[in-house]
């Protein structure tokens, strides 16, 4: 069994994509052909955000969202330490200061240890409390109806992590809709994946729109050689687009299966293990479909007898950022974020790809309540 149900997806699809990429290859523009453009204006008809520009990876859209709110060194960015290391990474090569936060029980931003933080940065009186990133973990959007009033109340900047959750929904929202900029990934793997790197920004006001714009494309101002600001080189690549414009036709279908599995398992798995329970108002794009385990020995002890019967699993995240040696410098210690610290032991991720067979998930649910109780060897 596949973890990420990639090839299948091609064999599936690979009629319509060697199509649409011929058609770049013979026009030569590789890169700014019209499927970028096309592409752009498809996420935005999606999703409702007026501007869309893509770019190189969604490290990159991050950077380029922390570059155009002009993030740097004295300010505080408030942020999980429970997500991929792109998050947080992107805050500190700004040299801004990423201050962690707590996640709840639905593995994003908990908005009650976010208000805590805020206020402990400003009485320690360092750092400006500048912004704040939230992550669409798993594919659940954040609970921005708690989260953006907080940011607007404080005066921050609110940038929407949607790496995992592009066609997630919330509240009747799309995912990428939330932050004032919203940044995607097309990484393979993703919910929505390209065939190599590629990554999005999304904005409703058009003044980002057009520091965004600029950004990419080493800050460039009314024509290819003025430049206005410090950019950097962040283009979607044609070939990408091409990708993505097929695969967007499938995408809908695809998300109704992953739903259909993510259902499948809660009925499975509730009461077995600890499974998700997104909240009523949304509906995830299940980037991942996350389990949970009383310890980090009864996680492992699964793991390792999923395998031994064909199933893969998958360990997000096994250490929290704030424990990363790279992060090291910021002097948080263990014991500080106890909840994310748990979760790192507790948590394990079942196959959930749009193109496993229905046999394919019973038998992982099966595997899952057999060896789940057992304790023995
Ligand atoms: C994948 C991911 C990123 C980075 O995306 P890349 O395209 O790999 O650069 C950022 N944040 C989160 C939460 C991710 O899952």
């Amino acid at each position: 069994m596949d973890f990420s149900g990639l090839t299948r997806q091609y064999q599936a699809l690979s009629g319509a994509l060697r199509a649409s990429m011929e058609e770049v290859l013979g026009e030569g523009r590789y890169i700014g052909g019209s499927q970028i453009a096309r592409l752009e204006q498809a996420l935005s008809d999606r999703t409702g955000v007026r501007y869309v520009f893509g770019c190189a990876n969604g490290t990159d859209a991050l950077t380029l969202a922390l570059l155009a709110f002009g993030a740097r060194t004295g300010e505080a960015v408030f942020l999980p330490s429970f997500t991929f290391a792109a998050t947080a990474e992107a805050v500190a090569m700004r040299g801004a200061t990423p201050i962690f936060v707590e996640v709840n029980d639905s593995f994003t931003l908990d908005p009650d240890a976010l208000e805590k933080a805020v206020e402990r940065v400003r009485q320690e009186g360092w750092l400006r409390p500048a912004g704040i990133v939230a992550v669409d973990l798993f594919g659940l959007p954040a609970d921005y109806a708690r989260i953006a009033p907080i940011a607007r109340r404080e005066g921050m900047w609110l940038l929407e992590d949607a790496a995992q959750s592009f066609g997630a929904i919330r509240d009747d929202r799309p995912a990428c809709s939330f932050g004032e900029i919203a940044a995607t990934s097309f990484f393979p793997t993703k919910p929505l994946g390209c065939y190599g790197d590629g990554g999005a920004v999304f904005t409703h006001r058009a003044s980002r729109a057009a520091l965004l714009d600029s950004l990419r494309l080493h800050g460039r101002g009314s024509h290819k050689y003025d430049h206005r600001i410090l950019g950097i080189n962040s283009r979607l690549d044609t070939l990408q687009a091409a990708v993505l414009l097929e695969k967007l036709q499938l995408f809908d279908q695809e998300l109704a299966r992953r739903r259909e599995i993510a259902a499948f398992y809660h009925d499975r798995l509730t009461g077995v293990v600890r499974t998700p329970e997104p909240p009523e108002d949304a509906l995830p794009s299940w980037a991942q479909y996350t389990i949970r385990l009383p310890d980090g020995t009864q996680r492992d002890r699964l793991k390792r007898r999923l395998a031994e019967r064909g199933i893969p699993s998958a360990v997000y995240y096994p250490r929290p950022l704030h424990l990363q040696p790279a992060l090291a410098y910021l002097g948080i210690r263990r014991g500080e974020l106890p909840f994310t610290e748990a979760l790192c032991e507790q948590v394990l991720s079942l196959p959930i790809h749009p193109y496993l067979t229905d046999a394919e998930v019973e038998q992982v649910a099966d595997a899952v309540r057999e060896e789940a109780g057992r304790t023995d060897g």
